[in-house]
């Protein structure tokens, strides 16, 4: 049996930086996906993914933010490619919604830099918008995307130029704790290392059964659409948003990269799903979800549909994540549940998992993160 001094689970988001981190720390580290690496079914599929500072979900993620936002520059400098957009940042909805309320509490502690902006202010500075006048908003100048997939890409051949193995088309089937060791058996092999680390997003029901009913894999949908005025949907006019309607939280984007303005609504159709069998395929239902916020919102994207694609959220029970040591085994790490806004975190969410499996405690506060709250 081969031995390392750290296994990884899923080569996705969260695995690919994680694997990276054992491996810039000088650790022998196996990296394993079930599916190609990269691959298309992962929770970072659709080009892009958002990062904002202003944190509307808590004023605890701040610091991780900007430890990320280091973090994603250090890795544009190892992969010589941009993979982090700054186009600004817009949070919207009513004044006394969790989104607004939010964003100003996560400036207020934090002393960031935001504008608090009338919807008016927001249609006049960024003509791509049409917000109704009930709304207003918090335009944050770090707010910007990320170039997910690549991000992916970067983080597996920064890991491999450290010496990390990683293997692709092996399914991970079960592991096992004896004597302080951890024991993998996937598929193809039996593996034996110091530690273990279990980044298996929408898949973790399977792989850490007790934690099956607090990780719940949810399907979602993304569509780009042809703009009316491309003009407005460039990046340099069109900052990225997060906004809290009537009818749900939608989330977009300007046009890079691929053709067409991005758009996906949290919880979409609010369809839970088994990982393995959610439905890829995209339905005239999934169109007209998004493109009821098109209309309201953004009317002057309202031209044909260029694109969809769906995947899937991992969502616990509050919406935080899990990143915490199994509750039996010291040497088990577990990093999941991102909730559908994890990506922005992965560079620190792999140094807080080494931190963990190596060193047994992080200097980060993992409070919000901690398995216990949803267990006790
Ligand atoms: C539509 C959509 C939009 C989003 N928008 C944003 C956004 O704007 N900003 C943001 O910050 N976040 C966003 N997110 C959330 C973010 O993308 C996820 O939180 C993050 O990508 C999760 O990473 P992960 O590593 O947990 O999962 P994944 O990237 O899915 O990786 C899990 C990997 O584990 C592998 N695996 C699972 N089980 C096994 C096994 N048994 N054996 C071997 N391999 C296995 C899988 O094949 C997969 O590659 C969005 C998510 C979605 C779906």
């Amino acid at each position: 049996m081969k031995t390392y001094d750290a296994i990884v689970i899923g080569t996705g988001s969260m695995g690919s930086a994680t694997a990276y981190e054992f491996a810039r720390r000088g650790r022998r580290v196996l990296a394993l996906d079930q599916f190609d690496v990269p691959n298309a079914f992962g929770a970072s599929v659709g080009v892009t993914r958002i990062i904002r500072l202003a944190y509307a979900e808590h004023p605890k993620y701040v610091p991780l933010l900007r430890r990320s936002y280091e973090r994603w520059r250090d890795l544009e400098k190892v992969a010589n490619e941009q993979l982090l957009f700054i186009t600004g940042g817009i949070d919207a909805g009513d004044e006394n919604s969790h989104t607004i309320q939010g964003s100003l509490e996560s400036c207020r502690q934090h002393a960031l830099p935001h504008e608090f902006m009338s919807a008016a202010d927001i249609n006049r500075r960024f003509p791509g918008y049409r917000l109704p006048s009930e709304m207003v908003a918090v335009y944050q100048p770090d707010g910007g995307f990320l170039m997910s997939e690549r991000c992916v890409v970067a983080h597996v051949n920064a890991a491999l130029a450290h010496e990390a193995e990683v293997h692709g088309r092996e399914r991970v089937l079960g592991w096992d704790v004896s004597a302080g060791r951890v024991v993998v058996t996937t598929d193809a092999a039996r593996y034996e290392a110091g530690c273990l680390v279990l980044t298996a997003g929408p898949w973790t029901p399977s792989i850490v059964t007790r934690l099956a009913q607090f990780v719940v894999a949810e399907r979602q949908v993304l569509l780009w659409a042809q703009p009316r005025r491309s003009e407005y949907f460039e990046p340099a006019r069109f900052p990225v948003f997060n906004m809290e309607a009537p009818e749900g939280r939608y989330y977009g984007f300007p046009v890079h990269h691929v053709p067409g303005f991005k758009i996906g609504k949290y919880h979409h159709r609010n369809e839970s799903v088994v990982a393995d069998s959610v439905d890829r395929d995209c339905y005239p239902e999934d169109e007209a979800v998004l493109r009821e916020g098109i209309r309201r919102y953004f009317p002057d994207a309202d031209g044909p549909t260029l694109a969809m694609k769906a995947c899937m959220f991992a969502n616990t029970p509050d919406g935080h994540f899990l990143i915490d040591r199994h509750p039996e085994a010291e040497n088990v790490i577990i990093a999941a549940g991102f909730s559908g806004h994890g990506f922005k975190f992965c560079g620190v969410v792999g140094e807080i998992a080494a931190d963990l499996a190596l060193e047994g405690a992080t200097k980060w506060d993992l409070e919000l993160f901690r398995i216990r709250r949803l267990t006790n």
